[in-house]
């Protein structure tokens, strides 16, 4: 597949005019100007990286909470219209029982892959291991002190396949980070109050990455720093933003970009099922919820419950709102969190040898095309 007449971001720099050569699921060629190749014209779009998402629980009706091989399989290729070709499923706090049925059929959908459609990386674990302190639409009854044993049987019921896990740092001695690491899982500090002395600790140890930063957790105090002021503090240390617009003020947006720059911060939806669906009532668990244009509420309270944004209205967001080149925000949409994923020999950047995964889109950001691994998973 030749895609040509096209303007191509790479890691480094633009093509102003250039096409891509895929061969079976890589990037075989580059090249700039034009060529007398036969392929798709794309009229000037422009190609970014396929996005790569580490924190969505659904969407287009689908809660990943259900349990079912099709409503994944559903999710997997509806995701693509939003430009995603990666992503990490979240799953939210459940009961033992739920966790068998959500794990069991999470494992099976993991292993049987193979349609054009965005590709899931495996298991954002957010939950059970939080802060009561901080739960936000978690249930109560249902949390746990992180542990290695409860940890242990979630790691062996998915398949081996949990990739990231929100956990309050503060509930524990430093010994769960460890052995998160030690099983190749990244620890993400969120949903905490912790202090800032004991988010310092775990990351000392290497926990680099947090969890929808400024959601669920203190502010930035200046006399008592906790989580967020580590966060933005520290330059190896990656920040999940949703930048929606509803879940971080815009002018906070604006901050979080000043204090980390492009190189550490990586945009996420959070979305649940409601996303991609007609505004009116959802279940968000057994919580009423109301959807209403991209905001999500608890239906009794009126307080944020999940999100309803696409991740390209996120990506349009943030960019509309600083303005950083094409450039720069394809490390926000994917080079940044494929590093962290530990995936980036793979995808994350547009490479010969790397896997075509692949994002056309339009001057406004509108998403034209997405192909994962060489194969078109969306085209408008
Ligand atoms: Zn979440």
């Amino acid at each position: 597949m030749i895609l040509k007449n096209a303007r191509i971001i790479l890691e480094d720099k633009e093509i102003k005019n250039g096409w891509i050569e895929i061969e079976d699921k890589k990037i075989k060629n580059i090249g700039e100007g034009a060529t007398t190749l036969d392929g798709t014209d794309l009229n000037g779009k422009t190609i970014m990286p396929g996005f790569i998402e580490c924190h969505v629980h659904g969407g287009y009706g689908v809660d990943f909470e259900t349990g079912t091989v099709e409503g994944y399989k559903k999710f997997a290729k509806l995701v693509a219209q939003e430009g995603v070709t990666k992503y990490c499923q979240g799953s939210v706090t459940n009961s033992r029982e739920n966790n068998i049925k959500y794990f069991g059929a999470f494992k099976e959908f993991m292993a049987s892959q193979t349609e054009p459609a965005a590709i899931c990386l495996g298991c954002h674990l957010e939950g059970p291991f939080i802060s009561p302190e901080k739960k936000g639409a978690h249930e109560l009854e249902l949390l746990a002190k992180p542990n290695e044993k409860d940890m242990q049987e979630l790691i062996d019921l998915s398949g081996n396949n949990i990739r990231v896990v929100t956990y309050a740092n503060d509930l524990q001695d430093g010994s769960f980070t460890k052995f998160l690491l030690k099983n190749r899982i990244i620890p993400s500090m969120g949903h905490t109050p912790t202090s800032y002395d004991d988010a310092m600790r775990d990351y000392k140890l290497g926990a680099k990455h947090c969890t929808h930063l400024f959601n669920a957790m203190s502010g930035v105090d200046h006399r008592e720093p906790g989580l967020a002021t580590l966060a933005l503090d520290y330059d190896d240390f990656l920040v999940e933003v949703i930048s929606d617009g509803i879940h971080v003020a815009q002018p906070v947006l604006e901050l979080i970009y000043r204090a980390k720059g492009p190189k550490q911060i990586c945009i996420i939806t959070d979305a649940m099922n409601a996303k991609g669906m007609p505004d009116g009532e959802y279940k968000l668990g057994n919580l009423d919820v109301v959807k209403k244009g991209m905001r999500v509420a608890l239906k009794s309270s009126g307080m944020l419950a999940g999100a309803g944004a696409t991740y390209d209205h996120n990506v349009r967001i943030y960019h509309s709102l600083i303005g950083m080149s094409l450039v720069e925000l394809s490390w926000m949409t994917a080079t940044n969190i494929a590093h962290q994923l530990g995936i980036y020999e793979e995808t994350g950047s547009i490479e010969v040898n790397k896997l075509a995964d692949l994002v056309v889109v339009d001057d406004d950001l509108n998403i034209a095309m997405t192909i994962v691994e060489g194969q078109v998973a969306f085209q408008k």
